[in-house]
C-alpha cells in the first residue's frame, strides 16, 4: 500500500548523486580512494583509530567475530530485542548466540541478565545500542573485563550517540555501524567497524579482500566484503549531513513524544539523562489496560490511517529459526512483555511537521476508540 507516513525516508539529494555520478564518470568503481576518505573521516567523527568499510553491518560484524577468533564451541551474549543480525551474524561464524533479558525502560541489554547468561564457553557480549540510545556500557564492560570478554558494540542505529560524553563505536573493542536506507544515514547498503586496534583493523582489510593483501597472494581465506567507490562517495556525502540529520530527529522526536504523552496508556521511548539518543528508531510502549486498545488493535488503526508502523523488534528467542535449541535457559520475561507491548511510529529526515502532527492525531484516534 502506498503508505500516508511511511517508516523511512532517507535525506539524499544533490550531493550524493552529484559524488556518484563523479565516481561513475571516473571508471574507477571499487578498491579506490573514495573507501579509505570515508573511513578516515567515519574514524575520526567517532573519535577512533581505525575505521574498515564493508558491503553491510550485517558482514562487518560477522568479519569482527572471525577476526577475533570467534567459532566453533564458543557463546556470544545479545540482548533479545534486536534486529536479527545481532544473533545470526554470530551463527555465520559458527558459534552460539545466547539471548540476554532487556531493560523495560531503555530495551536495551540489562548487565544483571547478561551477567546470568555468561558461562565457561562465552567469549563476547555485543551489546546493541537500542533505537540510537547507548547501553549501559560501563556496567557492561566491568562484568566483560571481570570474566575476560570481547566487547562488541552493535552500533548499527546510533551513528553520533553519545554515552557519558564518549561517542559510542569508541566504547568497547570494536563497534559495527550500518548504512542501510532506514538508519539515520546511508550509503544505500554499507557497515563500518570502529576500534582502536591496529591489528584488528588489518586482519579485517583482509578478511574484506579474500585474504589478500598482494594481489592473488591469499594469507588465509577471506570474503568479498567490500564497500564500493560509489557507496564510500555517499557516504562522505552523508557523514558532512549527519549533524543536521540528528538536529531535526531530535525535533521528530520532542513533538512526538507531546502527543504520546497526551494519549493515556502510552509511554514515549525512555530516554536517560547521561546520553544522548540519535531516534534512528522511535518505539513507544502500549499499556493496554490503560490504552483501551492492544498495541496490534493501535498498530491497525495507524494502519487505516495510512500511518506505517513496526514491531522492533520481535524478541529473537520467538524467532522460528531460534525456537529449538540452542538458546540457553534465563528469564526473559521483560523481553516477552516488550514483544507484545512496544511498537515503532515513523522518525525520518523527509517527515514534515504537518506529517508529525497526523500521527499524533492517528494516535488519538486509533487509542480512545
Ligand atoms: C540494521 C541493523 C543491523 C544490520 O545492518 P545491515 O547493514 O542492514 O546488514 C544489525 N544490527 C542492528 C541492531 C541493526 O539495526
Amino acid at each position: 500500500m502506498a503508505w500516508k507516513v511511511p517508516m523511512t525516508g532517507p535525506l539524499v539529494g544533490e550531493e550524493e548523486a552529484n559524488a556518484v555520478r563523479q565516481v561513475i564518470l571516473s571508471g574507477w568503481l571499487s578498491g579506490g580512494p573514495k573507501v579509505p576518505e570515508f573511513e578516515r573521516a567515519f574514524a575520526d567523527f567517532i573519535g577512533v583509530r581505525h575505521a574498515v568499510a564493508l558491503c553491510n553491518g550485517t558482514v562487518a560484524l560477522h568479519a569482527v567475530l572471525v577476526a577475533m577468533g570467534i567459532g566453533p564451541g564458543d557463546e556470544v551474549i545479545v540482548p533479545d530485542i534486536t534486529f536479527i543480525s545481532t544473533a545470526t551474524s554470530v551463527v555465520h561464524a559458527a558459534a552460539t548466540p545466547v539471548f540476554a533479558d532487556i531493560d523495560p525502560v531503555t530495551l536495551n541489554l540489562d548487565p544483571q541478565s547478561m551477567e546470568r547468561q555468561i558461562t565457561a564457553r562465552t567469549r563476547a557480549v555485543m551489546p546493541v545500542h537500542y533505537a540510537g540510545q547507548a547501553a549501559d556500557m560501563d556496567e557492561i564492560l566491568a562484568i566483560a573485563r571481570q570474566h575476560g570478554l570481547e566487547v562488541i558494540e552493535d552500533a548499527a542505529e546510533a551513528h553520533g550517540a553519545e554515552y557519558r560524553g564518549r561517542k559510542v563505536g569508541s566504547l568497547g573493542r570494536a563497534a559495527m555501524f550500518s548504512f542501510t536506507p532506514n538508519k539515520n544515514i546511508t550509503t544505500g547498503e554499507g557497515g563500518m567497524v570502529t576500534t582502536d586496534d591496529a591489528e584488528l583493523a588489518e586482519r579485517l582489510r583482509l578478511l574484506r579482500n579474500h585474504g589478500s593483501k598482494i594481489t592473488y597472494l591469499h594469507e588465509m581465506v577471506g570474503y568479498n566484503y567490500r564497500m564500493t567507490q560509489m557507496q564510500a562517495a555517499m557516504g562522505i556525502e552523508q557523514l558532512r549531513k549527519l549533524p543536521r540529520i540528528l538536529e531535526r530527529k531530535r525535533q521528530l522526536a520532542a513533538m512526538l513524544s507531546k502527543a504520546v504523552q497526551e494519549v493515556p496508556g502510552l509511554e514515549p521511548p525512555g530516554s536517560l539523562a547521561d546520553r544522548t539518543h540519535v531516534y534512528q528508531l522511535y518505539t513507544i510502549r502500549v499499556n493496554p489496560a490503560l490504552a483501551g486498545v492492544t498495541r496490534d488493535q493501535l498498530r491497525d488503526g495507524l494502519t487505516r490511517l495510512g500511518i506505517e508502523t513496526r514491531v522492533c523488534f520481535p524478541p529473537l528467542h520467538s524467532q522460528p529459526i531460534f525456537r529449538s535449541g540452542a538458546v540457553l535457559g534465563g528469564s526473559l520475561a521483560q523481553s516477552d512483555r516488550a514483544g507484545e507491548e512496544i511498537v515503532s511510529l515513523p522518525i525520518h529526515n523527509t517527515m514534515t511537521d504537518h506529517e508529525t502532527a497526523y500521527i499524533g492525531e492517528g494516535l488519538q484516534g486509533a487509542a480512545c476508540r
